[in-house]
């Protein structure tokens, strides 16, 4: 985008409106393909049985073939958004980006803070980016039904939309805790026509034999992935979907980043810090894209963070090694950091950021230093949580709030320091399901756990390949 600021009538800082709205002509046509920018390429999936890497056959029989090329697509900067996918997107697209006059008042900071809205949907979050686009390929190569695992329930939700506008059959394998703490959620993805299983479940051998070593288990999100694999797998015409975590995952995604770039070079803005909640990767790899490439090129100096649970933090405490992507180790391997397969995180309320791993490409950004990661408690969370949605009106999701908490505490270092700082942050989506949560914060039976590096060391014991020395 070309800068413009000899143009006196060219818009600048001091006219941002609280809402920078964009047309539906200016959003993207393209999604930006950040592991194209990336200097060192993270490695390549491997198949577990043979140690070499998955060919895009053998990634076909769980994936869609579009979304395997994709997948391993390193080369291509761009890739087009076919049109039929950005009918869809124009129903809730593009998202506002807000500039948070009210918090900053509130906080007294010099700070500039801004958010890019992705709750404006009923699914309540950034994942329908994705979802339609995992959809819409499915349709096109003929499938007939996909299966998923939902963690909080998002995902679910956002794949169900997706399937009854393009007309596929679809179960969602929800983690057992979830469904029973948002039984609205699972009416919702049930209006859309989503056929919804507690998981772990007695539907598959692999929840079978979950079931049986862990009975009583609340289910987590590898145990649900590996049941919808298998499902995908034995059935014809079915695909497995993934929300999260993969490459071709955090492309759709970067429809965020790449909005926000352009609302931004409007006015002339450029972020110094860029913040996200960090479960799989998928919306923070998003929202960075474009500004990452840019810092990977020395364009920029961003200081990029991930934000995660201290209960499940795999940037910030785990390893850097070969892992599943799921607990009963039926995925191909990934690099990445990893709290161990086996892992079973604690009950946290942010169930989307629940999940042993982390993005391949956020890990290896991580890794060559491009950006920090830093893991807050869920007590200090809602506490953000309940600020925000006091001044700014938006009552934001758990797993956005640790974004939230991040960008606060980040103003109020300025007001501090009387750095005017600007500050941009993911808002990934609002908390309408996650009522339970807000009620324990505000009766005060809210707890934190931090796991002790013991509490680690069963879930390290399932990393069965050596980490990153
Ligand atoms: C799923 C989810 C997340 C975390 O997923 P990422 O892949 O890390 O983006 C964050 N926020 C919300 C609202 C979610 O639903």
């Amino acid at each position: 985008m070309k800068e413009n600021n000899t143009n006196s009538t060219e818009l600048n800082e001091s006219n941002i409106p609280t809402k920078i709205y964009l047309s539906e002509d200016e959003m993207p046509k393209q999604w930006y393909n950040l592991r194209a920018f990336m200097k060192t390429k993270h490695a390549p999936f491997l198949n577990p049985g043979t140690m070499q890497p998955c060919t895009a056959e053998e990634l076909e029989h769980v994936f869609c073939k579009e979304l395997v090329s994709q997948e391993l697509n390193q080369t291509d900067e761009m890739i087009d958004i076919p049109e039929g996918i950005r009918e869809f997107y124009k129903m809730y697209r593009p998202s506002p980006l807000v500039r948070a006059y009210c918090l900053e008042k509130k906080l007294g900071t010099p700070a500039h803070i801004y958010y890019k809205m992705e709750g404006n949907n009923t699914s309540g979050s950034h994942k329908l980016n994705s979802a339609v686009a995992q959809a819409y390929y499915a349709k096109e190569e003929g499938l007939t039904s996909l299966t998923t695992e939902t963690g909080a329930g998002q995902w679910g939700t956002a794949l169900s939309m997706a399937c009854s506008f393009y007309d596929l059959d679809l179960s969602v394998y929800m983690v057992k805790v979830s469904s029973e703490q948002k039984p609205y959620r699972k009416a919702v993805m049930q209006t859309y026509g989503a056929n919804v299983i507690p998981s772990p479940s007695d539907t598959t051998t692999v929840g079978r034999k979950i079931l049986a070593e862990n009975p009583g288990t609340g289910g987590s999100l590898g145990c649900a992935i590996s049941e919808a694999i298998e499902v995908a797998l034995s059935k014809e015409n079915c695909r497995y979907v993934l929300g999260s975590v993969l490459d071709h995952v955090v492309l759709h995604q970067s429809i965020i980043g790449q909005e926000c770039k352009i609302a931004l070079d409007k006015y002339g803005v450029k972020p110094d810090m860029i913040i996200g909640c960090a479960g799989g990767g998928s919306n923070l790899g998003g929202l960075i894209a474009p500004y990452m490439s840019d810092k990977i090129n020395g364009k920029n100096n961003i200081d990029f963070i991930a934000v995660e649970p201290a209960s499940c933090p795999s940037l910030t405490r785990g390893k850097f090694a070969y892992d599943f992507g799921d607990t009963g180790r039926t995925t191909p391997l990934m690099k990445m950091y990893t709290l161990g397969c086996g892992f079973m995180p604690s009950a946290n309320h942010a169930g989307g950021l629940r999940y042993h791993g982390m993005s391949p490409i956020l890990s290896q950004l991580y890794h060559d230093g491009y950006m920090r990661a830093v893991s807050v408690e869920q007590s200090a969370v809602f506490d953000a949580a309940v600020k925000f949605a006091r001044c700014e009106g938006i009552l934001p999701a758990p797993e956005s709030a640790h974004a939230i908490r991040v960008a606060v505490d980040e103003a109020l270092k300025c007001k501090e320091t009387g750095e005017a700082k600007t500050i941009l942050f993911g808002l990934t989506g609002t908390g309408y399901f996650d009522m339970a949560a807000y009620t324990k914060y505000l009766s005060g039976e809210m707890s934190d756990y931090i796991p002790t590096d013991e509490d680690l060391v069963p879930g390290f014991e399932t990393l069965i390949y050596p980490e990153e020395k």
